[in-house]
């Protein structure tokens, strides 16, 4: 606990989280031009924003990907790791997270906290990220600084410190006053606000500025006897004082220092980089990392430092026309230099990287080494997949759990001409590289490309890039729910598996159980055998296993919230032996969970909808039709908000309908949230 919080050392790896519409992408763009990266400031409404680089992102106005940018503030490099607003990719929200050291969460000055926002904000919390809020939206009408506070403190339950606040709002918005500094910054609007003056604090605020500052010393003075005495003897408090203390409040997040701004007015966003770089942490201020180890799956913990072991992963896989595949990769421990073999834990093979670059919004460098804390690319890796470890073959570790969120939806695909089938199926490759929450597959009966993924907005995504970026002409089909079986009592069973393999005559024998875990749990996997066999065979067999409830145990679809036990494994050395284990392995676990009742279960969605008041009766009306559960209400300021469970299957097309009901007004969100048994 007791680090060096004193040394400012130069990176911050930071995220900037926030509701769709709240400004991310804006003020990611002012950042970008202010720290002198661009000339031109890309503007959002216009589609040419520099970080939306996918040409479809522009399209559509959200932000998909989680790409990575680098730029310079006072001497600290700030990457800025964008995460996706939309949680039809919450695995990438997840990922972004874990690789960030802190985050910017923004929010509408007019809204305050909304549903998306909430969702990344609690995701942010149980990832343990410190953060900064800034109210952006200032020149709104409706803008309310002290009312989007309040609503940030009650609903996410955090300490909120303003350390700069708003003067005017609406259209009277100008600039802020700096409370650590006790200043007035009015920013010039010749220059698209690249400059500002500092000025006295105009009387009518100084009140205010006096008692939101009282406010900022009576909050810090918990966290320093030097503050409360200071301030108990009438003392002046050195600015240093304060700024040390917040750092440190901040990082251990008992506190979020607030900004005020509105990035689209060019208003307070120097400011807020100055935060970032003053109470934001440096990588090597982070405890030291817990990973799991890759043989023992023990926690092992690695120290944040350049020298080895190294620990790096892999967030994010972007396919280059030219460059080829480029894997993001965030480093904790040790250094990567170019030419090196790394060994990736999960795919168990050592990969070279044939060049390292590190990313700009516009362009990227060629650099010769990454090291712990930063972040770059590495090209040459061909089986490395978006969550993989990258490690040194002495200390195999993986920092990333394999349980990703099961796609619920499929569809077909098929390309119009059928002689572009190989070109479609090489594009799927890729597509699954880059993103571990989609999958598809080839039937091999029917010959028909499947796909899956998280939703209908994630597959229209997949479905459009595939015809924009790869220009392939294809055929989509009808969105289908994708099920799940499981076993509904306990079941054991002894498999003898005899068979002719590889010329040798084959006998194993396998006594395992299967059980139901409770919804939700997922799959569990106990081996226990002796302790030769378990040397010898536990990674074969888990594999098997995994293969075999993965392949469908009944009705065809993946198994969930199974236990499966093997306390007995017998068999003789020969040739083949290995799939021999494989087919006994997979023919014991069919056998049992046909016997144990089979199950069909159905995915249901945890549905957030906010529409304005108007069109409450018709939302609750329509939910009531899909058979929700409804499970919250609450009246906001800008709009209802909706909290139900609806089925997926009842949810097609729902998007349009929140649209048409609510007159474009309400915002609709969907989550996974369980399976179901299906009646
Ligand atoms: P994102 O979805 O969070 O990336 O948000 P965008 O940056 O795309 O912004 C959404 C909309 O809000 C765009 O039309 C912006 O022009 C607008 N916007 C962004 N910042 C401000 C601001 O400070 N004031 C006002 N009035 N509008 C803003
Ligand atoms: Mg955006």
């Amino acid at each position: 606990m007791a680090r060096n919080t004193t040394a400012l050392a130069p990176i911050r790896n930071i995220g900037i989280m926030a509701h769709i519409d709240a400004g991310k992408t804006t003020t990611t763009e002012h950042i970008l031009y202010y720290s002198g990266i661009t000339h031109r400031m890309g503007e959002v409404d216009e589609g040419t924003a520099v970080m939306d680089w996918m040409s479809q992102e522009q399209d559509r106005g959200i932000t998909i990907t989680s790409a990575a940018t680098t730029c310079y503030w006072k001497e600290h490099t700030i990457n800025i790791i964008d995460t996706p607003g939309h949680v039809d990719f919450t695995a990438e929200v997840e990922r972004s997270l874990r690789v960030l050291d802190g985050g910017i969460a923004i929010f509408d000055a007019v809204n305050g906290v909304e549903a998306q926002s909430e969702k990344v904000w609690k995701q942010a919390d149980h990832y343990h990220v410190p953060r900064i809020v800034y109210i952006n939206k200032m020149d709104r009408v409706g803008a309310d600084f002290m009312g989007a506070c309040r609503d940030i403190e009650e609903r996410l339950g955090a300490r909120l410190i303003p350390i700069n606040i708003p003067v005017g709002s609406e259209q009277h918005f100008q600039g802020v006053i700096d409370l650590i500094e006790m200043h007035y910054v009015q920013w010039n609007r010749e220059d698209f606000g690249r400059s500002y003056q500092v000025r006295a604090i105009p009387e009518e605020h100084s009140a205010t500025a006096i008692q939101q500052r009282e406010l900022m010393i009576d909050r810090l003075s918990s966290a320093s006897e030097e503050i409360t005495e200071r301030y108990l003897n009438g003392q002046e408090i050195p600015k240093a004082l304060l700024q040390h203390t917040l750092r440190n409040e901040t990082i251990q997040q008992q506190v979020v220092p607030v900004c005020a701004g509105a990035s689209l007015r060019n208003i307070g966003i120097q400011l807020l980089l100055d935060a970032v770089v003053t109470y934001l942490p440096a990588p090597q201020e982070l405890p030291s990392l817990t990973v799991s180890h890759g043989h023992t799956h023990q926690p092992l913990s690695i120290e944040r430092s350049p020298t080895p072991p190294l620990s790096a992963l892999i967030f994010k896989i972007q396919n280059d026309r030219e460059a080829g595949d480029m894997c993001f990769v965030r480093l904790y421990s040790g250094t990567i230099k170019n030419g090196e073999k790394l060994y990736n834990s999960q795919k168990k093979i050592a990969e070279r990287a044939t060049r390292l670059l590190k990313m700009h919004a516009n362009h990227s460098a060629a650099t010769t080494s990454l090291v712990a804390g930063e972040i770059g690319v590495i090209i040459g890796l061909r089986r490395a997949q978006t969550g993989d470890t990258l490690c040194d073959t002495a200390a195999p570790h993986s920092l990333e759990s394999m349980d990703f969120p099961e796609p619920v939806l499929s569809m077909a695909i098929e390309p119009q001409a059928y002689s572009d089938r190989a070109k479609l199926i090489n594009v799927l490759k890729i597509l699954e590289r880059e993103d571990p929450t989609f999958v598809w597959k080839d039937n091999a009966d029917t010959g028909e490309l499947l796909i899956a993924g998280m939703g209908e907005l994630h597959l229209e995504v997949v479905v459009t890039r595939i015809i924009e970026e790869w220009r392939l002409k294809v055929r989509a089909g009808k969105p289908q729910v994708e099920h799940r079986g499981t076993v509904s009592i306990e079941y054991e069973h002894t498999e003898h598996f005899e068979q002719q393999m590889a010329g040798e005559r084959q006998h194993i024998h396998i006594h395992c159980t299967v059980k139901p875990q409770p919804r939700g749990a997922g799959n569990a996997i106990e081996l226990k055998l002796e302790a030769p066999v378990m040397a010898q065979w536990s990674d074969t067999v888990e594999e098997a296993i995994r293969d075999a409830l993965s392949g469908g145990i009944a009705f065809g679809y993946p198994a969930v919230d199974v236990q499966v036990i093997i306390d007995e494994v017998r068999y003789q050395e020969r040739e083949g032996v290995e799939s021999a284990m494989r087919a006994a392995i997979n023919s014991a676990i069919n056998t049992a969970c046909q016997k144990a009742r089979p199950l069909l279960l159905s995915p249901v969605m945890q549905v957030d909808i906010s529409t304005p008041k108007a069109h409450m009766g018709d939302m609750l009306t329509a939910l009531n039709q899909r058979g929700a559960l409804i499970l919250a209400v609450e009246s906001k300021p800008h709009g209802e908000q909706i909290a139900a469970e609806v089925a997926l299957k009842e949810l097609f097309g729902f998007s349009t309908v929140v649209r048409s009901a609510t007159r474009g007004l309400g915002d609709f969100s969907m989550e996974f949230a369980r399976y179901a048994a299906s009646e």
